[in-house]
C-alpha cells in the first residue's frame, strides 16, 4: 500500500538528481502528495513504477544560442526544450524568455503542463522551452536576431505531430512571428508547427485572449458552485502581460471590478477600476513600464518595488474579495495569504503557473479560503492552442464568438473533472487534489496501456 514514505524516497532521490532545481522539487511535491488517495486505490500505479517515470521527462534539450546585438557584439545564451510527457499526445508548451529562466525552471513548467493538457480533455503532452534571454531593453532588430538564432536549432526538435511551441513570459505575438518566419525558411514548410500565430498567418481569434478570459470563467464556476458570482467583486490581479491584461477585460465584462495590475517594477492601485485602454497602451503597443500608466491617471497609486512589505507583494494588500495571480511563480506568500484573510478574500485563483507558495498554500486551506490551482484555472490557452491546430489542420478559421464559445465550454469541463474529483476521494471543493488526480490519472493509464516505454 503506498505511502508517504514511498513518495518520499522518491522526493529524495528526485532532489538528489536534480540538486538546485528547487521550483521542480516543489512542483513534483505538491502533486505526488495529492496522489495518495489514488494510488491507494489502484496499485498499478506504484506495480508500473509510474511515478518514478513520470517525474523524468522523455528528454531534455540543452542548446547555444548566438546572435549578435546592434553594437556587433556577440551574444550567447542557454536554449531549452523540455520534451515532457507524450502519452497521450504530442508535447505542447510554451516558450519563456526571461533572465530567471534555468533547467529547473523549464521542467516545473513541463512537469505542470503534462497535467493541465490532460485536464482540457484534447489530445496533448505536456514539454516547455525558452531560454535565459531578457528582452526587456532590447531593440525589434535584437529580438528578431534572437529568434532567428533559437530556432535554428529548435527546429530540429518541433514538427505539427510531434512537439508545438506557444508562447510564455516574454514571447507574445511579436516572437512568434519572428520565430515561425525562421522555422518556414529552413524548413520550407508553412504549417501549424507554432500556436499564437498572427491571424492574418494561421492564428486563431481570441488565442490571446484565451488564457485570461479563461481564468476568469473558472473562477466564476468555482463562485457558482458556492452561491456566489463575480458582479461587483473586487478583484485584485497581479501581472499586466497577457494573461493578467484578458484576465482584467474579463472581469469587468462579468461586472467584476478588477482593482490593480503589477510588474517586475511596481504595483497599481486603481480603486474604481483599472483603466484598460490605458493598460493596453502602455503594455501591448510601447512596451514599457506601469510608471508610465501612472502618468496617464492622477486618480490611481503607483507603489514601487521598493514600497512593498516586507516578504510580500503589494498587490495581495490590497482590499479584495478574489485574488487573480497573473505574473510568476512563487509571487504570493504565507504572508500576503494571512492579509488577503484578513481582508475577508474569498478566492484565490491562479492565472500564473504557480504563483502561490506551498506555505500560503496550506494557510489558504486551513482558512477555507476557495484555492483554483493554475494547472486548472489557466488551461484556457493551451486549450485555444490546440482549437489553433485544428483550424490550421482544416485550413480554416473560425469567428471570435465560436472559439470564445468553445474555450468557456473547455472551462466549465474542467471545473467539473477537477470538482467531481475532488468528490470522488473524498476532499470536495479541493481542486489542488481533483486537478492533480484528474490530469495524472489520464496519462499514468495511457503510460500503462502503451508499455514500458
Ligand atoms: P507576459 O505577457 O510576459 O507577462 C508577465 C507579467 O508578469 C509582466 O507584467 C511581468 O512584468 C510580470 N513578471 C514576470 N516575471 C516577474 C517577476 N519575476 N517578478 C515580478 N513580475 C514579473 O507573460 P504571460 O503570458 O502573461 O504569463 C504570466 C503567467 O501566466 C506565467 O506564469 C505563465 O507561465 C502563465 N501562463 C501563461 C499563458 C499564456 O497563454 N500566455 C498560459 C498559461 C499560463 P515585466 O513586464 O516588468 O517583466
Amino acid at each position: 500500500m503506498p505511502s508517504r514514505t514511498y513518495i518520499d524516497n522518491i522526493l529524495n532521490t528526485l532532489e538528489e538528481m536534480s540538486p538546485g532545481q528547487v521550483e521542480f522539487y516543489q512542483a513534483v511535491e505538491e502533486v505526488l502528495m495529492s496522489l495518495l488517495p489514488l494510488l491507494e486505490s489502484d496499485a498499478r500505479y506504484e506495480e508500473q513504477n509510474i511515478l518514478e517515470r513520470i517525474i523524468i521527462p522523455e528528454r531534455s534539450i540543452i542548446f547555444r544560442v548566438v546572435w549578435i546585438d546592434d553594437n556587433g557584439k556577440v551574444q550567447t545564451n542557454f536554449g531549452y526544450r523540455v520534451q515532457f510527457n507524450s502519452a497521450i499526445g504530442p508535447y505542447k508548451g510554451g516558450l519563456r524568455f526571461h533572465p530567471s529562466v534555468n533547467l529547473g525552471i523549464m521542467k516545473f513548467l513541463g512537469f505542470e503542463q503534462i497535467f493541465k493538457n490532460s485536464l482540457t480533455g484534447l489530445q496533448i503532452g505536456g514539454g516547455k522551452g525558452g531560454s535565459n534571454f531578457d528582452p526587456k531593453g532590447k531593440s525589434d532588430n535584437e529580438i528578431m536576431k534572437f529568434c532567428q538564432a533559437f530556432m535554428i536549432e529548435l527546429y530540429k526538435h518541433i514538427g505539427k505531430h510531434k512537439d508545438i511551441p506557444a508562447g510564455d513570459i516574454g514571447v507574445g505575438a511579436r516572437e512568434i512571428g519572428y520565430l515561425f518566419g525562421q522555422y518556414k525558411k529552413i524548413s520550407g514548410e508553412f504549417d501549424g508547427v507554432l500556436t499564437g500565430k498572427g491571424i492574418n498567418w494561421g492564428g486563431s481569434k481570441a488565442r490571446k485572449e484565451a488564457t485570461g478570459y479563461g481564468s476568469v470563467y473558472f473562477a466564476e464556476n468555482f463562485l457558482n458552485k458556492y452561491g456566489k458570482n463575480l458582479e461587483g467583486k473586487r478583484c485584485a490581479v497581479s501581472g499586466s502581460g497577457n494573461v493578467a491584461i484578458y484576465t482584467i477585460e474579463k472581469l469587468y465584462d462579468l461586472g467584476a471590478i478588477p482593482i490593480s495590475c503589477s510588474d517586475s517594477k511596481g504595483t497599481i492601485y486603481h480603486k474604481d477600476g483599472i483603466d484598460l485602454s490605458s493598460l493596453k497602451a502602455v503594455k501591448e503597443i510601447h512596451h514599457g513600464s506601469l510608471e508610465e500608466y501612472a502618468s496617464l491617471t492622477s486618480v490611481c497609486e503607483y507603489i514601487p518595488l521598493n514600497k512593498y512589505p516586507k516578504e510580500g507583494h503589494a498587490v495581495w494588500h490590497l482590499p479584495c474579495d478574489v485574488a487573480f495571480p497573473s505574473a510568476t511563480q512563487n509571487e504570493l506568500t504565507l504572508s500576503d495569504a494571512k492579509v488577503l484573510h484578513k481582508n475577508g478574500c474569498i478566492l484565490v485563483n491562479e492565472g500564473a503557473n504557480m504563483p502561490t507558495t506551498p506555505d500560503a498554500l496550506a494557510y489558504l486551506k486551513a482558512n477555507d479560503i476557495l484555492f483554483s490551482p493554475g494547472k486548472a484555472a489557466n488551461a484556457g490557452g493551451v486549450a485555444t492552442s490546440q482549437l489553433e491546430m485544428s483550424q490550421n489542420a482544416s485550413m480554416s478559421q473560425w469567428s471570435f464568438e465560436e472559439v470564445d464559445i468553445q474555450l468557456r465550454s473547455i472551462m466549465n469541463n474542467i471545473f467539473k473533472t477537477a470538482y467531481e474529483t475532488s468528490v470522488e476521494f473524498g476532499c470536495e471543493g479541493d481542486l489542488v487534489s481533483g486537478a492533480n488526480i484528474a490530469g495524472f490519472r489520464k496519462v499514468a493509464n495511457s503510460m500503462i496501456e502503451q508499455g514500458a516505454v
